[in-house]
């Protein structure tokens, strides 16, 4: 079956039987425990809302088979997913190499959460394979990627890293929330397990906090499935089927967001306040070649730098009317946010200016309103 058919189709199939009620659409079973028959035999596997619920077995099965896996486990957040992946495979003493340009949050959970338990993280320019490979140690585990990057959207190359990874027994992830499974499968380039924020664009709607974390290896997903329940950050029912919602039109919004991506662009690209513009789908993008080796479409993120400096940018960002400025990314409707102040702030002032996080650097998510509207109001915000 085909992405769009599954985006619809998987995990929420109509029960016909005598006895099911034939739903179009799988209920919002609220239910927090579930009655059985006999002591040893727990209804349809169901026993406590926290251990497994029919509306997120119908999210698991969907998310599964959008990245081609056998597994996926959804979360309350992506950085639940994130936390209770990595304390699931991981222990004291182990060793992380990590994409510098990752999201903030999640380097903030690595190195100020998660490294009081021992664990140990180095970050590297994961755009040169080389980096990664010199980054091993005898104690690394995993590798962490994010590709394209946030908010520089830098990549890297998922295949060659996973297969040297795979031969010194070191677990690649990949954070594929930006592309959405819509544009990229790293499980099919060779990782072993894939994040989302599912709040992203597989939510997509800007009204729903959850993540997953999706494989095919079944001794890691046992590993993870059990701390999912033990250490109990799963979403309600009711963001199960907001998320599963999301995903049915997952295919049609992926490839508008990047249609008026591409546009603004463009546009961005040939203003003459535009100092540069950071997007997969530009020609001049310097890792062009392996956007074509590793993914389907560009996305709907980009980032560009004004001219001028914080005076500038403030008042670009003050100016515009459809592009509301607040954090987050992947939702229909745009957003714009400046990482320096915003998303991004967390990160030590010198860490942001090394990996060329800079005060005029302004990014965007773009939604699926008219691209002339939205051209229109960076215009009128860049010109006034
Ligand atoms: N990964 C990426 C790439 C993100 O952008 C975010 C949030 O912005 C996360 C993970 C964390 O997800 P959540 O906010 O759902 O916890």
């Amino acid at each position: 079956m085909k992405f769009a058919t599954k985006a619809i189709h998987t995990g929420e199939e109509p029960n016909l039987k005598e006895g099911g009620s034939g739903d179009i659409v799988v209920p919002i079973h609220l239910a927090s425990t579930f009655a059985r028959e006999e002591i040893e035999k727990p209804t349809g596997g169901y026993e406590y809302s926290r251990t497994l619920n029919p509306t997120r077995k119908a999210l698991e099965t969907r998310l599964a088979a959008l990245e081609n896996a056998k597994h996926a486990l959804a979360f309350s957040s992506g950085l639940a997913a994130e936390a209770t992946l990595v304390l699931s495979l991981l222990k004291k003493g182990d060793h992380v190499v990590a994409f510098d340009d990752l999201y903030s949050g999640t380097k903030r959970l690595f190195n100020r959460t998660l490294s009081n338990f021992g664990v140990e993280f180095t970050y590297v320019d994961a755009t040169s394979t080389d980096n990664v490979e010199a980054a091993f140690q005898g104690n690394t585990k995993m590798i962490w990627l994010e590709t394209p990057t946030n908010p520089l959207m830098k990549l890297c190359d998922v295949r060659t890293i996973s297969e040297i990874a795979r031969g010194q027994n070191i677990i690649t992830v990949v954070d594929n929330t930006f592309m959405s499974p819509y544009f990229q499968n790293p499980l099919d380039l060779g990782a072993d397990i894939v994040v989302h924020s599912t709040t992203k664009y597989i939510g997509g709607h800007s009204d729903v906090v959850g993540g997953a974390v999706i494989l095919s290896n079944d001794e890691l997903y046992k590993r993870i499935r059990f701390n999912q329940n033990a250490i109990g950050a799963v979403p309600s029912p009711f963001d199960c089927f907001l998320v599963l919602r999301g995903t049915k039109t997952l295919a049609v919004r992926m490839e508008r967001h990047n249609h008026n991506a591409q546009k603004i662009a463009e546009y961005l690209e040939s203003h003459s306040r535009i100092k540069k513009v950071n997007y997969p789908g530009l020609r001049n993008h310097p890792q062009h070649e392996l956007v074509e080796r590793q993914m389907s479409g560009f996305g709907g993120m980009l980032s560009f730098e004004i001219m001028g400096g914080l005076k500038e940018v403030k008042s670009f960002l003050q100016k515009t009317k459809i592009f509301a400025l607040a954090e987050s990314l992947g939702g229909v409707e745009s957003l714009i946010e400046h990482p320096w102040l915003m998303t991004h702030s967390s990160i030590p002032e010198e860490a942001r200016k090394r990996s060329g996080i800079t005060q005029n650097l302004i990014r965007a998510s773009v939604g699926i309103e008219d691209a002339e509207d939205l051209i229109d109001d960076l215009k009128q915000a860049l010109e006034s």
